[in-house]
């Protein structure tokens, strides 16, 4: 399989160079070459399939080859090992027709994990193979750094530095990075906020030349192997429900865009969907380019949904690819004209994506209204980017007959400012997590200045 860019001009890659490699030199994102094709009766064989076998069959044409099949079934096998739950995603049923996705029993109870135990254990084995070591480098706010963490710690190959803004992320997220004891973490704490720690991650990205030739590797959402790993869970729950012999419909929490997608690849294998309903929450790029094409940006709002909270959608640039028949000039034109005004998508790029997306935007209050609704209909308590999720699929579930699968891309637990912001006393974290608050801590705190932080990673990479 080779993966070629989305502006066009970048060289096309293969699969081991494109998981190495972050965004293209163009600017752009790889996506694959060609849409692999899941027949009738390939889904209809993953019916009873543990999630790891339907895993390596999704899977394995993007891999194209690059690594055997014994080989790929054993890193696809461990990483998935690392769920607490033997089902890995379980589907919980809230009424007749409506469906939860659990996304969030991985390491760091949220949805990030399904990829990130998978993109660490890939990198591994690449590296390992090219007698190479690699630096990741990254900016969190919350939920990524964790997941990175956790999907990096057992990697012989890498080193990971995850900055995060000194005194501004909750405490159940700090200690979630900061008691990963293992020697190649190195949490980092600036005095400054997140987007000082984000611009010196690209700023070190830009000119790796600190980094004396090693390579530096990027794990967010445009890495390919995330949106590939993702995939996998709609074809899981699908199957479950009974496809290919019914469609099913997604509701997906969305901010940048990866999670969806991996949906929209699902269904451009051959997975009977319906519709994808696109859930956001006041930071809303997405339903206003949906519902009113209107493609703008706007000035970051804080929610109680923190992980949903973005100002530029970066994966939807996948999607528009798609939307724009592949024509990789027209992207990069369209984007261009969006860094600087606001801009509109072309009439038949638009329209195509109405024929199986839907969209839906949920304010902070509605949050905390459809955490109590839910509750009291179901008995379950959602977080707070699930409950975007779960608003948004009864306002646009279209076809009732059609099995809805809400994507809960949070454990409660996690978010609990929210539920106790909704009335609840909170929620306990899961037993594997209940003495996070004991936990030894190790993290250093840096000025938020680009040669302090380099000096920082050159010194300490292993
Ligand atoms: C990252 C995240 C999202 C958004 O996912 P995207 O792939 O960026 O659309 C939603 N909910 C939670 C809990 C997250 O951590």
């Amino acid at each position: 399989m080779r993966y070629i860019s989305t502006r066009g001009q970048a060289p096309a890659l293969s699969f081991e160079e494109v998981v190495l490699t972050g965004m293209a030199s163009d600017g752009g994102l790889y996506v694959p070459e060609t849409v692999p094709q899941l027949s009738y009766e390939e889904l209809a064989d993953m019916a009873g399939c543990s999630y790891a076998e339907i895993a390596f069959r999704v899977m394995k044409p993007y891999v194209g080859g690059e690594i055997d099949d014994e080989t790929f079934r054993g890193i696809v096998r461990d990483a998935y090992r690392t769920f607490s739950h033997d089902a890995v995603v379980p589907l919980n049923q809230l009424d007749a027709n409506h469906y939860l996705l659990e996304l969030f029993h991985g390491p760091t109870l949220a949805f990030k994990d399904v990829a990130l135990q998978l993109l660490g254990r890939l990198l591994d084995h690449f590296l390992a193979k090219r007698g190479e070591r690699a630096v990741i480098m990254g900016a969190t706010s919350g939920d990524t750094g964790s997941a990175a963490i956790e999907g990096c710690r057992h990697c012989d190959n890498l080193d990971i530095f995850i900055l995060h803004p000194h005194e501004r992320v909750s405490e159940v997220q700090r200690r979630q990075m900061t008691s990963v004891l293992a020697d190649n973490v190195f949490n980092i704490a600036i005095e400054g906020n997140f987007d000082d720690a984000q611009a010196m991650v690209k700023a070190s990205f830009a000119d790796q030349s600190f980094l004396n030739g090693t390579r530096l590797v990027a794990v967010n959402s445009i890495n390919w192997a995330r949106i590939m790993a993702q995939i996998v869970y709609y074809v899981a729950s699908a199957v479950a429900l009974g496809a290919p012999h019914r469609k099913v419909s997604f509701c997906v929490p969305s901010a940048n865009f990866g999670n969806v997608f991996a949906g929209y690849m699902a269904y451009r294998m051959g997975l009977p969907v319906e519709r994808f309903v696109i859930a956001t929450n006041a930071n809303d790029i997405l339903h206003r380019t949906l519902a009113d094409n209107d493609f703008s940006k706007r000035d970051l709002v804080a929610t109680l949904a923190p992980s949903m909270d973005i100002v530029v959608s970066s994966n939807f640039e996948r999607l528009l690819f798609e939307a724009y028949q592949r024509d990789g000039k027209a992207v990069a034109e369209l984007l261009e004209r969006f860094q600087d005004e606001p801009t509109a998508l072309a009439e038949a790029p638009l329209s195509r994506l109405r024929e199986c997306f839907a969209s839906h935007s949920v304010d902070d209050a509605t949050i905390l209204e459809v955490i109590r609704e839910a509750h009291q209909r179901t008995q379950e308590i959602l977080d707070p980017h699930t409950a975007t999720g779960y608003r948004a699929a009864e306002r646009e579930r279209g076809d009732e007959s059609v099995p809805m699968i809400t994507l809960a891309t949070a454990h409660p637990a996690k978010f609990a400012e929210a539920v106790v912001k909704a009335g609840f006393p909170g929620v306990p974290l899961p037993p594997h997590m209940e003495d996070l608050l004991e936990r030894e801590e190790r993290y250093t705190v840096l000025p938020a200045e680009l040669s302090a932080v380099q000096a920082f990673v050159a010194e300490n990479r292993r």
